[in-house]
């Protein structure tokens, strides 16, 4: 994999790499300039208290978790959020400031403390949605593994012996606030990790759950000499390459889906497991798209596309109404019969062009501005 992405020069991008390069190459200023003071207010801000500074490395979380608040400057790389409407009501506070602690950068500021604030901070797990009462949003997204989103599931899941369970999906950025938030609601007895992109913090959370079983398909397990240049050897259950699905657990089983990694995991867990509708957390495989809005693969950064859309089309005829991605937009189907068409035909549309680059439209999506 070769990607030539910066418009302030062309950059090829290692074989191995992946988006943690673009984390790395904003934060030393590549795309905005070495002269740039990333902690300034960004000018594209609307006046107020709410601000982006220029430390943002575009992971789009902000833009899904608030979208009245939080826009992106502009199409193309380069392109950073900064708040185009100030929020007024209550919810719409909350929504900021959820992105605000989710920021993975840091990079969302008030220049008045708002007493919200705090309430907002020890909101998380938060529900994602009452279609999936055992599902939770874990916010506190990692920059290492760019932002991805990290998810939590607890209150319904048991083991094989009828025990309650709690299981994380990837990785949140470390907070001891969160750990005790999880602690709260029973612990954690599995970590699933979808790719290796996405490890991120791992080992602060397993020194902080010593009994946690980690999940990850063999062919992503990394020394620190491979990329991300994170040591998984350690990890507890290893999914073998020869296999295509494993049961984890009455009613939570991986799926091999590689292509965007070669050892990329999509997990599935049941109604039963979530305590209302199925959803398959799809890490860095499959999402909505909100710049073509429908259901895509994510093409960038990947390893082998082609087999990445052969993995797009084997997820849809598994049960599950929810895309949880790692990257992208969450989306919920109607039903069996509209999972099934979007995923077939995202996989047909992936086959052909794996980067969108056909499609109408920017590149990248425009919120606002
Ligand atoms: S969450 Fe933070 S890093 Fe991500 S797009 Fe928003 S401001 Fe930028």
């Amino acid at each position: 994999m070769h990607s030539r992405i910066f418009s302030r020069g062309v950059m090829v991008l290692p074989a191995s790499a992946s988006c943690l390069w673009v984390v790395v190459m904003l934060r030393v200023g590549f795309v905005h300039g070495m002269s740039m003071p990333t902690k300034q207010r960004h000018p594209q801000n609307v006046a107020g208290s709410l601000f982006v500074d220029h430390s943002c490395i575009d992971c789009d979380t902000c833009r899904w978790m608030s979208s009245t608040v939080f826009g992106r400057t502009k199409a193309g790389l380069g392109g950073q959020s900064v708040v185009y409407k100030q929020p007024e009501s209550d919810a719409e506070r909350k929504d900021a400031y959820a992105a605000m602690v989710a920021c993975p950068t840091g990079s969302i500021r008030l220049e008045t403390p708002d007493p919200l604030m705090r309430e907002v901070i020890g909101s998380f797990p938060r529900l994602i949605d009452p279609s999936m009462p055992g599902v939770f949003h874990l916010g506190f997204h990692d920059e290492m593994s760019f932002g991805a989103t990290p998810y939590l599931v607890a209150g319904f899941a048991k083991d094989e012996a009828g025990n309650p369970v709690n299981v994380m999906m990837d990785t949140p950025r470390f907070s001891e606030r969160l750990a005790k938030a999880i602690d709260a609601v029973g612990g954690l007895h599995y970590y699933l990790l979808s790719h290796k992109d996405d490890v991120a913090s791992m080992e602060k959370w397993k020194a902080r759950f010593p009994g946690v079983k980690r999940v990850m398909h063999e062919a992503d397990i990394t020394t620190t000499q491979q990329w991300p240049y994170i040591d998984t050897t350690s990890v507890e259950i290893k999914l073998p390459g020869s296999e295509r699905e494993w049961k984890l657990l009455p009613g939570l089983s991986a799926i091999h889906t590689p292509g965007h990694s070669q050892g990329s995991v999509t997990f599935i867990a049941s109604a039963a497991f979530t305590g209302g509708e199925a959803c398959a957390f799809t890490g860095d495989h499959l999402c909505f798209s909100s710049r073509l809005g429908r259901i895509d693969g994510m093409g960038r950064y990947g390893w082998d596309t082609n087999l990445q859309a052969d993995s797009i089309r084997r997820l849809a005829d598994e049960e599950f109404l929810w895309i949880l991605p790692g990257h992208g937009r969450r989306y919920q189907f109607r039903d069996e019969t509209e999972r099934h068409a979007a995923i077939t035909k995202a996989a047909d549309d992936f086959k052909k062009d794996p980067l969108g680059k056909n499609a109408p439209g920017p590149v990248f999506s425009v919120v606002s501005q």
